[in-house]
């Protein structure tokens, strides 16, 4: 670690608080875009050059096969399988022998040649049609940093090979790294780009990595081994902090884990508002290593299980055995609560690269989640017999996501009950009674909820793709992030009218979006009527703290409020005043 002198400049960045937490550490810097020398050598240089460069690329072989072998010893197939895809295509003569060739032509420094190979690779990837190469584009990219890393002299500290716990600074990660993070010595991880409500960030918050996203590329003067703060409960960022902030941030960490103490004696409490209204918190998982969590924050169930990511990050599609174990294990411990299972919701940016089914899938309105199960019935057909099989050891609810209307539902229906009629068949025991439900996350299904609401035992309003669709915006893009308003008046006036319509059909219904989770926003989901969330585990206490704090009364007549209002900045504004003068509790967080 090095310490910054205190007449140095240290400098305070500002990104999105995208999970909350306060750390001090050392910068472990994951090198997306590099500085890189450009020279012209001269003709009796070019055997020096060539020789460098094979040097670089034995080292980072070793390097890769180093992290491999500790991934499988860690037990870690995922992180391993992406260190050999790495290797692989190191492996591969091609790319070596063409910047060998430059550098013997062009008589360029081994730096410059590989950077420029390495992006006509990229491009050439980048553009396929097929999934699998255009997500292998981001490893060839990475492979090149590590080449040009080597070379440039900088120490390969990678990630996976670390004893020490570090912050991880990088341009962006994708969900898959992030994945891959739960099991390192990650503390906390800052972005120079991103939002709150990319799956990057909600699973940071899922797994209780403090992160900040959006920070801006002065973030990228951070350099490996340097000191940093990172407080992502107020998305703050200190760099090189001098000796007195390390102090007041040892303080506010101290605080920081108070508040959780204290947040934490919530866990067991009955969540009921003031006046005595019951309101129920279940959870969204991704993973079975979160299981805990739940119990730990105070979650009645799983309202959430998103299936999506078991398939992520492996060589090919998990066997049905396969998952019904996980199912299975998630089940049983959750019982007799709840265990809601989502179907596959691969696309967008959860992307499945060894899936070859077609270009669309990392569009937001191409094939993706139960589209794509409909249209691949086998993919399908596997997980829904694996979840039906694990509704014999508990309490399984089944879910489908991105629901648009009717057929669609009806389709996936007549999927689950070949399944059901499969496994009768084969005498597998299952649950006949397992409830069905259909996400409301399109505003083509909050429209005809109604329609909906005749054929299914639940439903579940997933905001973060409502609020995407209604708007029309990508919640990945910063630049539309502004019109990313979850108090638009048409997002409002949508997770209203679906309650009612619920209510009037007289089935469950549950908020499972970031909404879910976000304080202020859970007080208005409250006020509306709705008595059932689910959000990540680590939310929950702060949730209980501010739903136990407030009546209903109170709740109800800033809904009424604000429904009578006209934008995004209008609501926020009242809810502002509101919050000084009637809710004091709700000032920490709007
Ligand atoms: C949602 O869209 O609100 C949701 C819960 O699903 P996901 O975030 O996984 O798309
Ligand atoms: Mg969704």
């Amino acid at each position: 670690m090095t310490f910054q002198s205190a007449e140095c400049n240290p400098s305070v960045l500002t990104g999105l608080a995208a999970s909350p937490g306060v750390v001090i550490g050392e910068v472990f810097r994951i090198h997306d875009r590099v500085d890189i020398p450009r020279q012209n050598i001269p003709v009796n240089g070019v055997p020096t050059e060539i020789h460098r460069f094979l040097h670089a690329v034995k080292q980072v072989k070793k390097d890769l096969r180093e992290i491999r072998q500790r991934l499988h010893l860690d037990a870690n197939r995922d992180g391993a399988d992406i260190f050999k895809a790495h290797l692989m295509m190191l492996e591969d003569p091609t790319m070596v022998e063409r910047v060998r060739d430059r550098i013997a032509t062009i008589h360029v420094n081994a730096e410059a040649a590989v950077t420029d190979i390495g992006a006509e690779f990229v491009d050439v990837f980048s553009e396929s049609k097929n999934p699998y190469f255009r997500e292998r584009s981001v490893d060839l990219n990475d492979l090149v940093q590590q080449i040009v890393s080597v070379l440039m002299g900088e120490e390969r500290l990678d990630l996976f090979n670390r004893e020490n716990e570090v912050i991880v600074v990088a341009h962006n990660l994708t969900p898959s790294d992030t994945v891959l993070m739960r099991k390192t010595n990650v503390l906390a991880f800052v972005t120079e780009v991103g939002t709150r409500v990319s799956h990057t960030a909600i699973l940071a918050r899922s797994l209780g990595i403090p992160a900040v996203v959006g920070v801006g590329s002065d973030i990228t003067k951070a350099q490996t081994g340097d000191t940093m703060v990172v407080d992502g409960t107020h998305g703050r960022v200190i760099m090189q902090p001098d000796k007195e902030q390390i102090f007041e941030y040892q303080i506010e960490r101290e605080k920081y884990a108070k508040v959780e103490e204290d947040l934490s004696a919530l866990r067991a409490i009955d969540l009921q508002t003031t006046d005595g209204k019951g309101v129920e918190i279940a959870a969204n998982i991704e993973f079975l290593e979160e299981i805990e969590l739940i119990q730990k924050f105070g979650g009645k169930g799983v309202g959430l299980y998103r299936t999506e990511y078991f398939y992520m990050d492996r060589d090919g599609l998990p066997s049905e055995e396969e998952l019904f174990e996980d199912y299975r294990h998630m089940v049983e411990q959750v019982s007799p609560e709840a265990a809601t299972i989502r179907t596959l919701d691969i696309g967008g940016e959860k992307l499945v690269p060894h899936l070859d089914i077609g270009s669309s899938m990392d569009s937001l309105m191409g094939l993706r989640s139960i589209r794509l199960c409909l249209k691949y019935p086998d993919i399908f057909m596997n997980q829904l017999r694996a979840i039906l099989r694990a509704s014999d050891y508990g309490n399984v609810k089944i879910m489908f996501p991105m629901i648009s209307g009717l057929d669609e539902l009806r389709e996936a229906k007549w999927h689950f009950e070949k399944a059901q009629a499969l496994l009768s068949t084969e005498r597998i025991p299952f649950d006949p009674n397992v409830e069905i439900g259909a996400m409301i996350e399109l505003p083509a299904a909050a429209l005809s909820a109604d329609l909906l609401a005749k054929e299914v035992d639940f439903f579940s309003i997933g905001t973060n793709d409502l609020i995407q669709y209604t708007i029309a915006i990508d919640r990945r893009n910063e630049e539309t992030l502004p019109l990313y308003e979850p108090l638009h008046p048409a997002v409002l006036r949508l997770i209203r009218d679906v309650l009612r319509v619920a209510e009037e059909a007289g089935i469950e219904i549950t908020v499972c979006g970031e909404m879910a989770g976000d304080p202020v926003l859970s007080v208005l989901l409250i006020g509306m009527g709705y008595e059932k969330l689910s959000m990540s585990p680590t939310v929950i206490p702060e949730i209980k703290k501010v739903l136990s704090s407030i009546s209903l009364k109170d709740a109800e007549q800033l809904v009424d409020e604000i429904m009578k209002l006209s934008t995004a900045g209008e609501i926020e504004t009242h809810i502002w005043r509101v919050a000084m003068d009637r809710f004091p509790e709700l000032l920490n967080w709007v």
